[in-house]
Protein backbone atom coordinates (compact mmCIF):
# COMPACT_ATOMS: atom_id res chain seq x y z
CA UNK A 1 0.00 0.00 0.00
CA UNK A 2 1.58 3.55 -0.81
CA UNK A 3 1.88 5.99 1.60
CA UNK A 4 -0.90 8.59 0.65
CA UNK A 5 -2.71 11.14 2.72
CA UNK A 6 -6.51 11.59 1.35
CA UNK A 7 -8.56 13.93 2.88
CA UNK A 8 -11.77 11.87 3.53
CA UNK A 9 -14.04 14.51 3.99
CA UNK A 10 -13.28 15.53 0.39
CA UNK A 11 -12.22 12.20 -1.66
CA UNK A 12 -9.15 14.82 -2.77
CA UNK A 13 -5.56 13.56 -2.84
CA UNK A 14 -3.02 15.81 -0.31
CA UNK A 15 -0.22 14.23 -0.77
CA UNK A 16 1.66 11.34 -1.97
CA UNK A 17 4.93 9.70 -0.29
CA UNK A 18 7.67 7.45 -2.11
CA UNK A 19 8.39 4.35 0.26
CA UNK A 20 11.83 3.91 1.61
CA UNK A 21 14.48 1.95 -0.63
CA UNK A 22 16.17 -0.97 0.78
CA UNK A 23 19.47 0.81 1.07
CA UNK A 24 17.66 4.25 3.02
CA UNK A 25 15.71 0.98 5.48
CA UNK A 26 19.12 0.15 6.00
CA UNK A 27 20.97 3.12 6.84
CA UNK A 28 18.20 4.46 8.56
CA UNK A 29 18.56 0.69 11.25
CA UNK A 30 22.22 1.43 11.35
CA UNK A 31 21.72 4.93 12.25
CA UNK A 32 19.24 3.96 15.28
CA UNK A 33 21.69 0.79 15.73
CA UNK A 34 24.66 3.97 16.70
CA UNK A 35 22.78 6.39 18.10
CA UNK A 36 21.12 3.63 21.00
CA UNK A 37 24.80 3.03 21.86
CA UNK A 38 25.21 6.82 23.38
CA UNK A 39 21.53 7.15 24.59
CA UNK A 40 21.70 4.20 26.59
CA UNK A 41 24.14 5.89 28.81
CA UNK A 42 22.67 9.31 29.05
CA UNK A 43 21.07 10.18 32.41
CA UNK A 44 17.34 10.20 33.06
CA UNK A 45 17.45 13.97 33.22
CA UNK A 46 19.09 14.12 29.87
CA UNK A 47 16.44 12.61 28.07
CA UNK A 48 13.35 13.75 30.19
CA UNK A 49 15.13 17.66 28.71
CA UNK A 50 14.17 16.09 25.36
CA UNK A 51 11.08 14.31 26.01
CA UNK A 52 9.38 17.13 28.19
CA UNK A 53 10.46 19.91 25.58
CA UNK A 54 8.20 17.58 22.85
CA UNK A 55 5.46 18.07 25.07
CA UNK A 56 5.71 21.71 25.72
CA UNK A 57 6.06 22.22 21.79
CA UNK A 58 3.22 19.87 20.97
CA UNK A 59 1.46 21.88 23.30
CA UNK A 60 2.69 25.19 21.55
CA UNK A 61 1.54 24.01 18.28
CA UNK A 62 -2.00 21.95 19.15
CA UNK A 63 -3.85 23.53 15.98
CA UNK A 64 -0.97 22.67 13.61
CA UNK A 65 -0.76 18.91 14.79
CA UNK A 66 -4.53 18.88 15.12
CA UNK A 67 -5.39 20.11 11.68
CA UNK A 68 -3.32 17.61 10.21
CA UNK A 69 -4.81 15.08 11.65
CA UNK A 70 -8.10 16.18 10.77
CA UNK A 71 -7.21 17.03 7.40
CA UNK A 72 -5.39 13.29 6.68
CA UNK A 73 -7.81 11.06 8.77
CA UNK A 74 -11.07 13.17 9.35
CA UNK A 75 -10.76 13.26 13.07
CA UNK A 76 -13.59 16.32 14.35
CA UNK A 77 -10.90 19.52 15.14
CA UNK A 78 -12.25 19.17 19.10
CA UNK A 79 -11.34 15.89 19.21
CA UNK A 80 -8.32 16.40 17.50
CA UNK A 81 -6.67 18.44 19.37
CA UNK A 82 -7.59 17.12 22.66
CA UNK A 83 -5.99 14.00 21.18
CA UNK A 84 -2.45 16.32 20.42
CA UNK A 85 -2.92 17.65 24.43
CA UNK A 86 -3.36 14.07 25.26
CA UNK A 87 0.03 12.87 23.62
CA UNK A 88 1.64 16.11 25.07
CA UNK A 89 0.52 14.74 28.85
CA UNK A 90 1.98 11.22 28.02
CA UNK A 91 5.87 12.82 26.93
CA UNK A 92 4.99 14.67 30.18
CA UNK A 93 4.46 12.17 32.42
CA UNK A 94 7.21 9.74 31.52
CA UNK A 95 9.69 12.38 31.49
CA UNK A 96 8.53 12.85 34.74
CA UNK A 97 8.26 9.70 35.84
CA UNK A 98 10.26 7.01 34.39
CA UNK A 99 13.51 7.42 37.09
CA UNK A 100 11.08 6.49 39.87
CA UNK A 101 9.76 3.47 37.66
CA UNK A 102 12.67 2.17 36.58
CA UNK A 103 14.58 2.70 40.07
CA UNK A 104 16.43 -0.29 41.44
CA UNK A 105 14.29 -2.67 43.97
CA UNK A 106 15.78 -4.29 46.42
CA UNK A 107 15.08 -7.53 46.96
CA UNK A 108 15.70 -9.72 50.69
CA UNK A 109 17.08 -12.92 50.31
CA UNK A 110 18.24 -15.08 53.53
CA UNK A 111 21.81 -15.03 52.65
CA UNK A 112 23.49 -11.71 51.24
CA UNK A 113 21.59 -8.91 49.49
CA UNK A 114 20.07 -8.59 46.26
CA UNK A 115 18.28 -5.75 43.81
CA UNK A 116 16.64 -5.51 40.71
CA UNK A 117 17.84 -3.57 38.22
CA UNK A 118 16.60 -2.20 34.81
CA UNK A 119 18.19 -1.30 31.19
CA UNK A 120 16.83 -0.97 28.29
CA UNK A 121 16.54 -3.66 25.60
CA UNK A 122 17.69 -1.60 22.40
CA UNK A 123 16.28 -0.53 18.95
CA UNK A 124 12.74 -1.60 18.62
CA UNK A 125 10.25 -2.03 15.83
CA UNK A 126 7.04 0.03 16.56
CA UNK A 127 3.85 -0.61 14.08
CA UNK A 128 0.95 1.92 14.63
CA UNK A 129 -2.15 2.65 13.40
CA UNK A 130 -4.34 5.96 12.15
CA UNK A 131 -6.89 6.33 14.54
CA UNK A 132 -4.94 7.91 16.80
CA UNK A 133 -1.99 8.97 14.51
CA UNK A 134 -0.01 11.02 17.60
CA UNK A 135 -1.45 9.14 21.02
CA UNK A 136 -0.65 6.22 19.77
CA UNK A 137 3.31 7.61 18.45
CA UNK A 138 3.62 8.76 22.12
CA UNK A 139 2.16 5.80 23.83
CA UNK A 140 5.26 4.19 22.77
CA UNK A 141 7.70 7.20 22.44
CA UNK A 142 7.49 8.69 25.41
CA UNK A 143 8.07 5.69 27.52
CA UNK A 144 10.30 4.09 25.42
CA UNK A 145 12.91 6.57 24.99
CA UNK A 146 12.85 7.49 28.74
CA UNK A 147 13.54 3.91 29.02
CA UNK A 148 16.78 4.46 27.00
CA UNK A 149 15.49 2.46 24.30
CA UNK A 150 15.40 4.17 20.57
CA UNK A 151 12.23 3.47 17.77
CA UNK A 152 12.06 2.58 13.77
CA UNK A 153 8.46 3.48 13.51
CA UNK A 154 5.88 2.25 10.62
CA UNK A 155 3.00 4.23 10.91
CA UNK A 156 -0.29 3.69 9.09
CA UNK A 157 -0.05 4.32 5.19
CA UNK A 158 -2.94 6.66 5.32
CA UNK A 159 -1.02 9.62 7.82
CA UNK A 160 2.09 9.52 6.74
CA UNK A 161 2.14 13.62 7.40
CA UNK A 162 1.22 13.38 11.04
CA UNK A 163 3.71 10.03 11.07
CA UNK A 164 6.50 12.74 9.39
CA UNK A 165 5.25 15.59 11.99
CA UNK A 166 5.50 13.45 15.18
CA UNK A 167 9.73 12.46 14.00
CA UNK A 168 10.45 16.33 13.47
CA UNK A 169 8.79 17.31 16.65
CA UNK A 170 11.23 14.65 18.75
CA UNK A 171 14.01 15.98 16.58
CA UNK A 172 13.44 19.46 17.23
CA UNK A 173 13.31 19.06 20.79
CA UNK A 174 16.80 17.79 20.35
CA UNK A 175 16.39 14.35 19.82
CA UNK A 176 20.04 12.87 18.43
CA UNK A 177 19.20 11.38 14.71
CA UNK A 178 18.45 7.73 15.16
CA UNK A 179 16.28 8.11 18.55
CA UNK A 180 13.39 7.95 17.08
CA UNK A 181 13.07 7.54 12.96
CA UNK A 182 9.62 7.52 10.85
CA UNK A 183 9.96 4.49 8.10
CA UNK A 184 7.54 4.50 5.43
CA UNK A 185 7.89 0.89 4.61
CA UNK A 186 6.00 -1.95 3.01
CA UNK A 187 4.30 -4.88 5.27
CA UNK A 188 7.10 -7.10 3.71
CA UNK A 189 10.40 -4.81 4.49
CA UNK A 190 8.58 -4.90 7.71
CA UNK A 191 9.22 -7.97 8.62
CA UNK A 192 12.32 -8.06 7.47
CA UNK A 193 12.89 -5.40 10.19
CA UNK A 194 11.47 -8.17 12.45
CA UNK A 195 13.82 -10.38 11.23
CA UNK A 196 16.80 -7.87 11.57
CA UNK A 197 19.28 -9.04 14.56
CA UNK A 198 19.61 -5.22 16.06
CA UNK A 199 16.11 -5.29 16.39
CA UNK A 200 15.51 -6.46 20.22
CA UNK A 201 11.27 -6.24 20.65
CA UNK A 202 8.39 -5.49 18.22
CA UNK A 203 5.28 -3.30 19.20
CA UNK A 204 2.11 -3.41 17.50
CA UNK A 205 -1.30 -1.53 17.66
CA UNK A 206 -3.60 -2.63 15.04
CA UNK A 207 -5.94 -5.21 13.76
CA UNK A 208 -5.73 -9.06 15.26
CA UNK A 209 -4.87 -9.87 11.28
CA UNK A 210 -1.65 -8.04 11.87
CA UNK A 211 -1.08 -9.09 15.37
CA UNK A 212 -0.92 -12.33 14.50
CA UNK A 213 1.07 -12.12 11.35
CA UNK A 214 3.81 -9.94 13.34
CA UNK A 215 4.16 -11.40 16.48
CA UNK A 216 4.01 -14.91 14.87
CA UNK A 217 7.46 -13.49 12.70
CA UNK A 218 8.61 -12.31 16.22
CA UNK A 219 7.97 -15.07 17.46
CA UNK A 220 10.38 -17.04 15.07
CA UNK A 221 12.91 -14.98 16.07
CA UNK A 222 12.17 -14.74 20.10
CA UNK A 223 11.28 -11.50 20.22
CA UNK A 224 9.48 -10.01 22.73
CA UNK A 225 6.35 -8.47 21.59
CA UNK A 226 3.13 -6.28 23.05
CA UNK A 227 0.08 -6.80 20.90
CA UNK A 228 -2.67 -3.82 21.72
CA UNK A 229 -5.26 -5.38 19.23
CA UNK A 230 -9.31 -4.42 18.10
CA UNK A 231 -11.76 -4.55 20.60
CA UNK A 232 -15.30 -5.38 21.19
CA UNK A 233 -16.84 -3.59 24.49
CA UNK A 234 -19.63 -4.15 25.72
CA UNK A 235 -21.29 -1.54 27.48
CA UNK A 236 -23.61 -2.70 30.43
CA UNK A 237 -26.88 -0.63 31.40
CA UNK A 238 -27.97 -1.97 34.31
CA UNK A 239 -31.63 -1.54 35.43
CA UNK A 240 -30.98 1.11 37.93
CA UNK A 241 -29.22 3.20 35.80
CA UNK A 242 -29.75 6.83 35.34
CA UNK A 243 -30.40 7.22 31.62
CA UNK A 244 -29.83 10.79 31.84
CA UNK A 245 -26.33 10.07 32.32
CA UNK A 246 -25.61 6.99 30.52
CA UNK A 247 -27.31 8.25 27.41
CA UNK A 248 -24.37 10.52 26.65
CA UNK A 249 -21.82 8.36 27.33
CA UNK A 250 -23.56 5.82 25.37
CA UNK A 251 -23.37 8.15 22.45
CA UNK A 252 -19.90 9.60 23.19
CA UNK A 253 -18.52 5.57 23.95
CA UNK A 254 -20.19 4.65 20.50
CA UNK A 255 -19.64 7.66 18.30
CA UNK A 256 -16.11 9.62 19.68
CA UNK A 257 -13.52 9.80 16.36
CA UNK A 258 -16.30 8.57 13.89
CA UNK A 259 -16.73 5.27 16.50
CA UNK A 260 -13.10 4.42 15.40
CA UNK A 261 -11.65 3.74 18.79
CA UNK A 262 -10.30 -0.04 19.80
CA UNK A 263 -12.14 0.59 23.20
CA UNK A 264 -15.24 2.41 22.03
CA UNK A 265 -18.60 0.53 23.11
CA UNK A 266 -19.71 -1.64 20.58
CA UNK A 267 -22.32 -4.31 22.20
CA UNK A 268 -24.78 -2.50 24.11
CA UNK A 269 -25.94 -4.85 26.63
CA UNK A 270 -28.88 -3.63 28.49
CA UNK A 271 -31.20 -5.28 30.83
CA UNK A 272 -34.78 -5.79 29.55
CA UNK A 273 -36.73 -3.81 32.15
CA UNK A 274 -34.64 -0.55 30.95
CA UNK A 275 -33.97 -1.62 27.55
CA UNK A 276 -37.07 0.05 25.65
CA UNK A 277 -36.41 3.56 26.93
CA UNK A 278 -32.29 3.30 27.03
CA UNK A 279 -32.94 2.51 22.70
CA UNK A 280 -35.43 5.16 22.83
CA UNK A 281 -33.39 8.02 23.99
CA UNK A 282 -30.08 6.27 22.33
CA UNK A 283 -32.04 6.11 19.36
CA UNK A 284 -32.79 10.26 18.97
CA UNK A 285 -29.73 10.96 20.21
CA UNK A 286 -27.78 9.51 17.66
CA UNK A 287 -29.82 11.01 15.33
CA UNK A 288 -29.66 14.43 16.28
CA UNK A 289 -25.46 14.30 15.56
CA UNK A 290 -25.35 16.20 12.69
CA UNK A 291 -22.89 15.35 9.64
CA UNK A 292 -20.20 17.84 7.81
CA UNK A 293 -16.99 18.90 7.91
CA UNK A 294 -14.30 17.85 10.54
CA UNK A 295 -12.70 20.93 10.27
CA UNK A 296 -16.10 22.80 11.47
CA UNK A 297 -16.32 23.60 14.84
CA UNK A 298 -20.33 22.68 14.88
CA UNK A 299 -19.97 19.00 13.04
CA UNK A 300 -21.23 16.58 15.51
CA UNK A 301 -20.54 13.27 12.95
CA UNK A 302 -17.19 13.32 11.16
CA UNK A 303 -16.50 11.11 7.74
CA UNK A 304 -14.79 7.60 8.25
CA UNK A 305 -10.59 7.55 8.15
CA UNK A 306 -10.89 6.56 4.43
CA UNK A 307 -13.00 4.95 1.86
CA UNK A 308 -12.32 1.68 2.08
CA UNK A 309 -13.23 1.87 5.39
CA UNK A 310 -16.14 2.85 5.06
CA UNK A 311 -17.03 0.21 2.23
CA UNK A 312 -15.83 -2.25 4.76
CA UNK A 313 -18.27 -1.25 7.62
CA UNK A 314 -21.31 -1.19 4.79
CA UNK A 315 -20.35 -4.62 4.30
CA UNK A 316 -20.27 -5.73 7.69
CA UNK A 317 -23.78 -4.12 8.12
CA UNK A 318 -25.31 -6.01 5.01
CA UNK A 319 -24.03 -9.21 5.99
CA UNK A 320 -25.32 -8.50 9.69
CA UNK A 321 -28.56 -7.90 8.32
CA UNK A 322 -28.42 -11.02 5.55
CA UNK A 323 -27.56 -13.39 8.64
CA UNK A 324 -31.37 -12.18 10.11
CA UNK A 325 -30.06 -8.61 12.45
CA UNK A 326 -32.73 -6.01 11.99
CA UNK A 327 -31.86 -2.67 11.03
CA UNK A 328 -33.60 -0.32 13.72
CA UNK A 329 -31.72 2.93 11.65
CA UNK A 330 -29.09 3.98 9.52
CA UNK A 331 -27.10 1.18 7.25
CA UNK A 332 -26.08 3.31 4.71
CA UNK A 333 -23.80 5.99 3.39
CA UNK A 334 -24.51 9.66 3.81
CA UNK A 335 -25.60 11.23 0.55
CA UNK A 336 -23.00 14.30 0.29
CA UNK A 337 -19.17 13.70 -0.63
CA UNK A 338 -16.24 12.55 1.72
CA UNK A 339 -16.43 8.81 3.58
CA UNK A 340 -19.76 9.90 6.08
CA UNK A 341 -21.51 6.50 7.40
CA UNK A 342 -25.05 7.17 9.08
CA UNK A 343 -25.14 6.15 12.62
CA UNK A 344 -26.84 2.80 12.97
CA UNK A 345 -28.36 0.58 15.36
CA UNK A 346 -28.61 -3.28 14.65
CA UNK A 347 -30.74 -5.62 17.17
CA UNK A 348 -31.76 -9.55 17.08
CA UNK A 349 -28.02 -10.56 16.64
CA UNK A 350 -28.06 -14.11 17.34
CA UNK A 351 -24.03 -15.95 17.84
CA UNK A 352 -24.39 -17.11 14.37
CA UNK A 353 -24.56 -14.19 13.07
CA UNK A 354 -21.13 -12.62 11.56
CA UNK A 355 -22.10 -9.27 13.49
CA UNK A 356 -22.11 -11.35 17.07
CA UNK A 357 -18.12 -11.68 16.70
CA UNK A 358 -16.80 -9.01 14.60
CA UNK A 359 -15.69 -5.51 15.78
CA UNK A 360 -17.41 -2.49 13.75
CA UNK A 361 -15.22 0.13 13.47
CA UNK A 362 -17.14 3.05 12.77
CA UNK A 363 -20.88 4.59 13.68
CA UNK A 364 -22.17 1.05 14.23
CA UNK A 365 -23.87 0.04 17.60
CA UNK A 366 -24.74 -3.96 17.97
CA UNK A 367 -27.73 -4.20 20.62
CA UNK A 368 -29.02 -6.53 23.08
CA UNK A 369 -31.57 -7.21 25.57
CA UNK A 370 -30.52 -9.66 28.75
CA UNK A 371 -32.94 -10.55 31.73
CA UNK A 372 -30.21 -9.95 34.36
CA UNK A 373 -26.98 -8.76 35.43
CA UNK A 374 -26.03 -13.14 34.77
CA UNK A 375 -26.46 -12.87 31.66
CA UNK A 376 -24.87 -9.23 31.13
CA UNK A 377 -21.65 -10.42 32.57
CA UNK A 378 -22.60 -13.88 30.34
CA UNK A 379 -23.03 -12.26 26.93
CA UNK A 380 -20.50 -9.43 27.83
CA UNK A 381 -17.89 -12.84 27.94
CA UNK A 382 -19.06 -14.55 25.16
CA UNK A 383 -16.38 -12.41 22.71
CA UNK A 384 -13.52 -13.52 21.20
CA UNK A 385 -12.12 -9.68 22.58
CA UNK A 386 -11.25 -8.64 25.88
CA UNK A 387 -9.90 -5.25 25.48
CA UNK A 388 -12.39 -2.98 27.96
CA UNK A 389 -15.89 -2.55 28.75
CA UNK A 390 -17.87 -0.30 30.72
CA UNK A 391 -21.07 -0.65 33.59
CA UNK A 392 -24.01 2.07 34.35
CA UNK A 393 -25.60 1.57 37.46
CA UNK A 394 -26.74 4.01 40.29
CA UNK A 395 -25.11 1.09 43.40
CA UNK A 396 -20.88 1.22 42.50
CA UNK A 397 -20.78 -2.23 44.39
CA UNK A 398 -23.40 -3.64 41.84
CA UNK A 399 -21.11 -2.06 39.57
CA UNK A 400 -17.69 -3.42 40.87
CA UNK A 401 -19.20 -6.78 41.21
CA UNK A 402 -20.11 -6.87 37.06
CA UNK A 403 -16.38 -5.22 36.70
CA UNK A 404 -14.85 -8.10 38.16
CA UNK A 405 -16.83 -10.78 36.55
CA UNK A 406 -16.33 -9.18 32.66
CA UNK A 407 -13.16 -10.70 31.16
CA UNK A 408 -11.32 -8.19 29.76
CA UNK A 409 -7.88 -5.92 30.43
CA UNK A 410 -9.75 -2.85 32.02
CA UNK A 411 -13.38 -2.08 33.38
CA UNK A 412 -14.98 1.19 33.67
CA UNK A 413 -18.06 2.06 36.39
CA UNK A 414 -19.87 4.85 35.05
CA UNK A 415 -17.26 6.02 32.27
CA UNK A 416 -16.34 4.64 29.88
CA UNK A 417 -12.72 4.42 28.46
CA UNK A 418 -11.53 8.16 29.98
CA UNK A 419 -7.79 7.24 29.77
CA UNK A 420 -5.17 8.64 31.34
CA UNK A 421 -1.48 8.71 31.09
CA UNK A 422 -1.10 6.89 34.59
CA UNK A 423 -3.51 3.88 34.17
CA UNK A 424 -2.39 1.17 32.02
CA UNK A 425 -3.91 0.21 28.88
CA UNK A 426 -4.38 -2.83 26.72
CA UNK A 427 -6.31 -6.21 26.56
CA UNK A 428 -6.41 -10.15 26.63
CA UNK A 429 -8.23 -12.78 24.49
CA UNK A 430 -7.31 -11.80 21.01
CA UNK A 431 -7.57 -7.38 22.25
CA UNK A 432 -3.61 -8.86 23.04
CA UNK A 433 -0.55 -8.64 25.38
CA UNK A 434 0.80 -6.78 27.10
CA UNK A 435 0.41 -2.79 28.44
CA UNK A 436 0.79 0.52 27.63
CA UNK A 437 1.11 3.67 29.46
CA UNK A 438 1.37 3.70 33.41
CA UNK A 439 3.87 2.43 35.30
CA UNK A 440 3.39 -0.95 33.36
CA UNK A 441 4.06 0.85 29.74
CA UNK A 442 7.39 1.46 30.75
CA UNK A 443 8.41 -2.06 31.99
CA UNK A 444 7.63 -3.97 28.79
CA UNK A 445 11.05 -3.36 27.23
CA UNK A 446 13.63 -3.55 29.38
CA UNK A 447 15.72 -6.02 31.19
CA UNK A 448 15.15 -6.17 35.03
CA UNK A 449 18.13 -7.76 35.97
CA UNK A 450 18.91 -9.71 39.63
CA UNK A 451 22.41 -9.05 41.26
CA UNK A 452 22.82 -10.81 44.12
CA UNK A 453 25.75 -10.10 46.39
CA UNK A 454 26.46 -12.89 48.98
CA UNK A 455 30.02 -14.55 50.60
CA UNK A 456 28.81 -18.41 49.51
CA UNK A 457 31.05 -21.26 49.17
CA UNK A 458 30.46 -23.40 46.24
CA UNK A 459 28.94 -25.96 46.98
CA UNK A 460 31.16 -29.23 47.17
P1 LIG B 1 -4.20 -2.56 10.72
O1 LIG B 1 -4.69 -2.72 9.34
O2 LIG B 1 -3.77 -3.74 11.46
O3 LIG B 1 -3.05 -1.46 10.66
C1 LIG B 1 -2.33 -1.06 11.80
C2 LIG B 1 -0.87 -0.89 11.44
O4 LIG B 1 -0.32 -2.18 11.14
C3 LIG B 1 -0.64 -0.05 10.19
O5 LIG B 1 0.55 0.67 10.35
C4 LIG B 1 -0.49 -1.09 9.10
O6 LIG B 1 0.22 -0.63 8.00
C5 LIG B 1 0.28 -2.14 9.84
N1 LIG B 1 0.19 -3.50 9.32
C6 LIG B 1 -0.92 -4.23 9.10
N2 LIG B 1 -0.58 -5.49 8.70
C7 LIG B 1 0.77 -5.52 8.67
C8 LIG B 1 1.73 -6.52 8.31
N3 LIG B 1 1.36 -7.74 7.92
N4 LIG B 1 3.04 -6.19 8.38
C9 LIG B 1 3.43 -4.97 8.79
N5 LIG B 1 2.57 -3.99 9.13
C10 LIG B 1 1.26 -4.26 9.06
O7 LIG B 1 -5.28 -1.88 11.64
P2 LIG B 1 -6.32 -0.77 11.24
O8 LIG B 1 -7.54 -1.47 10.76
O9 LIG B 1 -5.73 0.27 10.39
O10 LIG B 1 -6.55 -0.13 12.70
C11 LIG B 1 -7.61 -0.41 13.45
C12 LIG B 1 -7.42 -1.62 14.35
O11 LIG B 1 -6.49 -1.28 15.37
C13 LIG B 1 -8.72 -1.97 15.03
O12 LIG B 1 -8.87 -3.35 15.12
C14 LIG B 1 -8.53 -1.35 16.40
O13 LIG B 1 -9.36 -1.92 17.39
C15 LIG B 1 -7.07 -1.57 16.65
N6 LIG B 1 -6.55 -0.63 17.68
C16 LIG B 1 -6.18 -1.15 18.90
C17 LIG B 1 -5.74 -0.30 19.91
C18 LIG B 1 -5.34 -0.84 21.27
O14 LIG B 1 -4.67 -0.13 22.01
N7 LIG B 1 -5.70 -2.06 21.63
C19 LIG B 1 -5.66 1.07 19.66
C20 LIG B 1 -6.04 1.56 18.43
C21 LIG B 1 -6.48 0.69 17.42
P3 LIG B 1 -0.52 -0.20 6.64
O15 LIG B 1 -1.40 0.95 6.96
O16 LIG B 1 0.60 0.16 5.73
O17 LIG B 1 -1.27 -1.42 6.18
Amino acid sequence: MAYQSVNPNTGKVLKSFEKLTDEQLEKSIAAAETCFQTWKHTTYAQRAEIVDKAATLMRKNVDEFAKLATLEMGKRIDEARGEVRFSADILAYYAEHAKTFLAPTKLNPKVGEAHMENSPFGVLFCVEPWNFPYYQLARVAGPQLMAGNVLVVKHAGCVPQCAIAFEKLLLDAGAPKGAYTNLLISHEQSERIIDDPRIKGVALTGSVEAGRSIAARAGQNLKKTSMELGGSDAFIVLDDADLEKTVPWAVWGRMYNAGQTCCAAKRFIVLDSIADKFLAKFKTALSELKAGDPMDEKTTHGPLSTEGALVQLLKQVDDAVAHGATLVMGGKRIDRPGSFMETTILTDIKPDNPAFRDEFFGPVVSFFRVKDEAAAIALANDSDFGLGGSVFTKDEARGKRVASGVETGMMFINNIDWSDAELPFGGIKDSGYGRELGNMGIQEFVNTKLVRTARLDAPA
